[in-house]
């Protein structure tokens, strides 16, 4: 038995998990009980962020080889737990990479333009044109955290664009081919220098607010930020208080500390400007959900036969 916990494409589910019995209800991360009860008898799990892969909820599962993630983090998993029972575990690297590079480059034009503000005052009748004069990318610099898969993509599409690249990765080899063509800095020089900065650095203690208050602080006025990556790398009240002074210009943030971002905690953003918030979504699309969903169902079928 396979059990799909979050939503998964029907299609692929037919046509690549059709010779297994299924499970497929993707509201059951929301459903404890019942997810308990699938379990006993599943072989393999599916999931996306929202369930709890916790080692109470694996130890419901004696028969489970596998579990397949619906995307990359596997913060919601006890890697540990699944090691102690030997079950394998599958992230579908790499395959929303384009629609999180895409979000990237999207959120940058919008803010840069105003466009996002316009819309409003525009529907009002008002026709205030030099107002909402904004800027071009191209020639902008733009800022990378980490400098991996997405980083990478991201970094293409902006040189693309004819936008300057640079970005901070202590990690990665100074002797890989990516910096030949990406300006390496530090993290002091990328925010005094940055008209645009992404950040695409996983959630370790390392990476913990990294973007604080010191590193607002130090950025151009008018700079934008965009966090795709991981809520809690970028301390969120420190962003609102930058952005309500003005000296940060504009911010999209897909991830949040706390997901979801209850209503209590949304209001801190309400009436900022030049602010998109979307409720982590800036790797989901049509195109990666397919791809996403055909990679786990491929390895898991893989797992089980
Ligand atoms: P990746 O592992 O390929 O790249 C991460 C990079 O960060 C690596 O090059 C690493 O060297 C670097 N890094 C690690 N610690 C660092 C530090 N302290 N300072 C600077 N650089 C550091 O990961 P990826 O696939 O590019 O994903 C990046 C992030 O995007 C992850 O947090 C992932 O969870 C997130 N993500 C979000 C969505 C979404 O829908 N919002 C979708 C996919 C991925």
């Amino acid at each position: 038995m396979i059990v799909i916990t979050e939503f998964m494409n029907e299609r692929v589910i037919q046509e690549q998990l059709g010779q297994f019995p299924v499970v497929y209800n993707p509201e059951l991360f929301n459903q404890v009980d019942s997810l308990k009860d699938h379990m006993s008898s599943a072989q393999a799990l599916i999931v996306r962020n929202k369930t709890q892969v916790n080692k109470e909820l694996i130890t419901t599962g004696s028969q489970l080889k596998c579990i397949g993630r619906l995307g990359v983090g596997l913060d919601n998993i006890d890697l540990n737990a699944c090691t102690e029972r030997n079950i394998s575990v599958f992230p579908a690297t790499g395959a929303n990479n384009i629609s999180v590079a895409e979000y990237v480059i999207g959120t940058a034009m919008v803010l840069m333009r105003n466009a996002y503000l316009s819309s409003a005052s525009t529907i009002h009748g008002d026709w205030n044109r030099t107002e909402h004069i904004g800027s071009e990318i191209n020639g902008k610099t733009l800022g990378i955290i980490g400098l991996g898969e997405i980083g990478q993509l991201v970094a293409e599409y902006a040189c693309g664009l004819g936008m300057k690249v640079q970005a901070y990765d202590p990690y990665l080899k100074s002797e890989h081919p990516v910096w030949q063509k990406i300006k390496p800095v530090d993290l002091s020089e990328l925010s005094k220098t940055s008209n645009i900065i992404s950040l695409h650095v996983p959630l370790v203690e390392a990476t913990r607010n990294l973007i604080n208050r010191d590193f607002l602080s130090m950025c151009k006025r008018g700079a934008i930020i965009i966090n795709t990556s991981r809520g809690g790398i970028l301390d969120e009240e420190a962003l609102v208080h930058f952005l309500q002074l003005g000296h940060i210009g504009g911010a999209a943030l897909d991830v949040f500390a706390t997901e979801p971002l209850s209503c209590a905690e949304g209001q801190k953003y309400s009436g900022l400007n030049n602010l998109i918030l979307t409720p982590h979504i800036a790797g989901v699309t049509i195109e990666s959900n397919y791809r996403v969903s055909k990679k786990i169902a491929e390895l898991v079928a893989d797992c089980l036969k």
